[in-house]
């Protein structure tokens, strides 16, 4: 089904009820259907664009996201949301590698794209094109497949150049369906908090939400204080944070007295969560955690941890499935594959690879990238994991980030837990750097909590306690903090390039 049409039987049945909030306003799901029955109009009848036409989106969380996202799926054709801290540059390069004829912006974004040239039209929000937009003849049948492409994905381009991850109405519907299934029911009560940026996992969990006529509250930027404020003013609040957030969360002055008792379910994934940080944020929002594992390959949904292996205290495997990235999802196929397509037995570390309804149809006019990322109906998700016989999946590192020292392999993950057991260290991060002799040799980047200190011999110690010798940094990089993507995930390529520019000792 097309996802726009779960949105006019919510607003057929319940159309008073509050569908989009923000600071000072409300939108109900009747007006949230019209304007994106009236937007759908416009892009067809105003601008000319044809079902299929891939429209972007580089908008900050803001209300008008879902009428835009909405009403671009009405008129039968393609969103592509960006991050809205990209680089003009970058959003220039996705929108014509997308071939797309037209862009809806918020206020900044047209800023800063406005001495750009060759870009398509951008409509800003908030001007006369936009509201011309809203002023559509509303379109109430759907044109388009289940089938057919819904949002297109760029992926975040730690490496290369972004690739156009293509996301169906199908593999969204199994998405919003296995959330169902795994982490919540959802009603009209329920509230999805966007906290983070809705170009990326926050806006992929609106449409669960959207389906079942719950209220989704935008706000511009992640900020503890209106997070935490908003977790103590309403009730049944969900949100999705990377785990860099979940830790800014924490790490709050606020933190302490703060009343999380609004707090439904807290999701939270996209980079690993390293143990310590975990119990700190159990302690503080209780047994209100949910981990996912999953990409813009394959949204959301591969494998999980759910609420309650998060409240089991008593099972005995428990430190190994928090430290791990849980069980394969409802309707969701995962195995462990070596280079020669063969599937692994549990316990041998290889590619994490996943096969179901929520695998994407492929990258956008790339068949190199394609062959390489799909086989066989799998998707190959370059993740390099191991299967525990109780069929819970443990992540090592992506399989570039993998250190390869003396022939032996060297999962970073493995010494960042280790370093970030030193109460005085904030953040860590652990890369391989070129060796004559060894191939490569592990180098850690060290963030000390404000007002701490953090010594090498101590932190040396910590890892001879409880690493093989041959894991442990042989050389520390005490920064003030390390450098993130938009979404913030460590940029380990970013790391490996300081250290490539550095003369050797
Ligand atoms: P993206 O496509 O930007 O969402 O990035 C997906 C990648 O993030 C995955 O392939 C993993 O390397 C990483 N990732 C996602 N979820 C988790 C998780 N729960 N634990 C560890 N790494 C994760």
């Amino acid at each position: 089904m097309n996802l726009s049409v779960g949105l006019a039987q919510v607003a057929r049945r319940a159309p008073g009820n509050p569908a989009i909030l923000w600071d000072g306003g409300r939108l109900s799901y009747g007006a949230f259907e019209d304007q994106a029955a009236r937007i759908a109009g416009a892009l067809i009848r105003r601008h000319g664009l044809q079902p299929g036409a891939r429209i972007g989106m580089a908008m900050e969380n803001c209300p008008e996201f879902l009428p835009v996202l909405y009403g671009i799926w009405r008129a039968g054709m393609t969103a592509i949301p960006m991050n809205a801290k990209l680089h003009p540059r970058e959003i220039g390069w996705i929108l014509e590698n997308a071939g797309a004829p037209l862009c809806i912006v918020t206020p900044k974004l047209a800023d800063a794209l406005g001495g750009l040239a060759g870009l398509p039209p951008v409509i800003a929000t908030g001007t006369a094109d936009h509201a011309a937009l809203l002023a559509g003849e509303p379109v109430t049948r759907v044109a388009g497949a289940p089938a057919g492409p819904a949002w297109i994905f760029y992926t975040s381009g730690t490496t290369g150049r972004p690739k156009g991850a293509v996301l169906t109405h199908r593999n969204l519907t199994a998405m919003a369906l296995a959330y169902m299934a795994d982490v919540d029911g959802v009603g009209p009560e329920d509230i999805r908090l966007h906290a983070a940026p809705m170009s990326h996992g926050s806006g992929i969990y609106a449409l669960p939400f959207v389906m079942m006529g719950a209220q989704n509250l935008t706000i511009d930027g992640f900020e503890p204080e209106t997070v935490f404020g908003i977790l103590a003013r309403h009730r049944k609040v969900s949100f999705f944070a990377a785990p860099t957030m979940v830790t800014r969360l924490l790490n709050h002055p606020a933190a302490g007295a703060a009343d999380t008792s609004g707090l439904k379910t807290l999701c939270f994934g996209g980079a690993p969560m390293y143990l310590a940080d975990l119990e700190r944020a159990l302690a503080l929002f209780g047994p209100r955690l949910y981990q996912l594992y999953g990409q813009g390959e394959a949204p959301m949904t591969i494998t999980h941890v759910t609420k309650s292996v998060h409240a089991d205290t008593a099972h005995p495997r428990r430190t190994d499935i928090l430290g791990s990235a849980g069980f394969p999802r409802t309707a969701v196929e995962v195995a462990v594959m070596d280079a020669d397509w063969n599937e692994l037995p549990p316990g041998e570390a290889g590619e994490i690879c996943t096969r179901s309804d929520c695998v994407m149809a492929g990258y956008l006019d790339n068949p190199e990238a394609n062959a390489a990322a799909l086989r066989d109906g799998w998707l190959r998700t370059g993740d390099v994991g191991v299967m525990d016989p109780l069929g819970f999946f443990t992540l090592k590192d992506r399989s570039k980030d993998l250190i390869i020292s003396g022939g032996a392999n060297i999962y970073p993950r493995e010494v960042e837990e280790v370093l970030l057991r030193d109460p005085a260290v904030l953040e860590a991060a652990v890369v391989g750097r070129p060796h004559p002799d060894w191939g490569e040799e592990v180098v850690a980047f060290v963030v000390a909590r404000p007002g701490a200190r953090t010594e090498e011999a101590a932190l040396d110690r910590l890892c001879l306690d409880h690493l093989a010798r041959f894991k442990r940094p042989k050389a520390y990089r005490f920064v003030a903090g390390l450098p993130k993507n938009n979404y913030g995930k460590v940029l380990k390529t970013a790391l490996r390039e300081i250290l490539s520019g550095e003369a050797r000792p």
